[in-house]
């Protein structure tokens, strides 16, 4: 029986998981459940799934959540703040977190996890980004078994041999991480200037949380997870290529020295990495269709635009760059998304805030993690001033 903290259930990626683990009561059990404003979500699962934890952000949603409870007579111990994240991120009952929170909020209960040598489903891409080196030192010390919930990077880890962290000894040439091209593919700048958050959240084949959805539409995303494989799969960033692929079949690819391309298949369902991950070495039942090759009947393939979506070049430079750049590149991108969001910049400026960011500061070899958390606020600081600026 596997013993389970979800960070982020009330989540697309928590929903998920809950899903897998209700098919399979036999192997797996909910330790803790953590959420942040779905307060309701959050008793509704507790109860369903009998978490013996829920954490919250603050006071007042904890005692919120707690009536809740002791309405339906769930005996779920709620406890709030970041300590109490960490706590059900490393207790000893515990053998697997899913780190699901979006956004530079999951890296610290993540890396609580990864210090107490848990089991890592990572969803999280955004502590992978920012704090990288850290982060997979951590998980060499603590010999947690780190597995990857993004659909690419899941994709990849499938297709590479058992040994990857020297994938380029075992004759890997290439990584190939596929991209749907988001609502807006074909689109020129121009024509993006004045799409509305629920445009950009419309995505063609993925239902996401919202600041992903943003992201994917800017294939921010796809910048994200070039960094992220970089350091999960100890590759160069230039070893690792952009394939523009709609149908989001097949989810990425690894090209091999003597000329064979391996590749993940699947519909576009999350339970799929999530229950290879939950099972791994194992495989069992997530809920997901089969494939049908003959209703999909064909696959295509181009190169990304990188005049109309500027942030994957941005990424690109970030990742070049390296030290505490894709640091503040994430931080100055989720502080343009909300703002976004709530219809005080407009899409294209997303990348407008980002380039400002990257380009008004000095980058800097963050040390441990409070200097990553000073990289992380000073771009806040700078990309809000600028979106100040651009309002005024
Ligand atoms: P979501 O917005 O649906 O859910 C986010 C979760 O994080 C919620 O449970 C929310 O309560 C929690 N949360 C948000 N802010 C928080 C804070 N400040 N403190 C504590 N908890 C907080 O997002 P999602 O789509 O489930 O994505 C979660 C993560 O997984 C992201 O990093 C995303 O990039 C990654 N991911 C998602 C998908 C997908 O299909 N949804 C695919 C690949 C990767
Ligand atoms: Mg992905």
């Amino acid at each position: 029986m596997q013993s389970i903290t979800i960070l982020g259930a009330t989540g697309s990626i928590g929903e998920s998981t809950l899903d897998v683990i209700a098919r399979h009561p036999d192997k797996y059990s909910v330790f803790a459940l953590t959420g942040n404003t779905q307060i309701q979500k959050l008793a509704t699962q507790c109860l369903l799934h009998r978490a013996q934890f829920a954490i919250v952000n603050d006071a007042a949603a904890a005692s919120q959540l707690r009536e809740l409870l002791l309405a339906t007579g769930c005996k779920t111990e709620v406890l709030h703040g970041i300590e109490a994240l960490c706590q059900v991120s490393s207790a000893v009952q515990v053998d697997t977190v899913m780190a699901a929170i979006v956004g530079a909020a999951g890296l610290v209960p993540t890396l609580a996890a990864v210090k107490a040598g848990k089991k890592i489903l990572l969803a999280n891409k955004e502590s992978l980004v920012m704090a990288g080196g850290l982060f997979m030192q951590a998980v060499k010390a603590s010999g947690s078994v780190l597995l990857p919930i993004d659909s690419e990077h899941n994709a990849i880890f499938q297709c590479l041999p058992a040994n990857y962290e020297q994938a380029a000894l075992s004759g890997v040439s290439k990584l190939l991480l596929s991209a749907s091209g988001g609502p807006f593919r074909g689109w020129s700048l121009g024509q993006m200037a004045a799409v509305t958050p629920d445009q950009a959240c419309a995505h063609p084949n993925w239902s996401m949380g919202r600041k992903i959805s943003v992201d994917s539409a800017s294939l921010m995303n796809k910048g994200l997870e070039l960094i992220e494989a970089c350091w999960l799969f100890n590759m160069h960033a230039s070893q690792i290529e952009v394939v523009v692929h709609p149908q989001s079949v097949i989810h990425s690819l690894v090209q091999y020295t003597d000329g064979s391309v391996l590749a993940q298949l699947g519909n576009p369902d999350m339970r799929t990495p999530i229950a290879h991950a939950l099972a791994w070495p194992d495989r069992i039942e997530s809920g997901v269709a089969d494939l049908n090759l003959f209703e999909i009947a064909r696959l295509d393939f181009e190169q990304p635009d990188i005049k109309s979506f500027p942030c994957l070049q941005l990424a690109f430079d970030a990742a070049a760059a390296a030290g505490d750049a894709p640091a503040i590149l994430n931080a100055a991108n989720e502080v343009a998304v909300q703002a976004f969001l709530d219809e005080r910049i407009s899409f294209t400026q997303i990348a407008e805030v980002v380039d400002n960011t990257l380009s008004g500061l000095d980058y800097s070899e963050p040390d441990g993690l409070d200097a990553v958390q000073e990289s992380d606020l000073k771009a806040r600081y700078h990309s809000a001033n600028y979106i100040a600026e651009i309002e005024s």
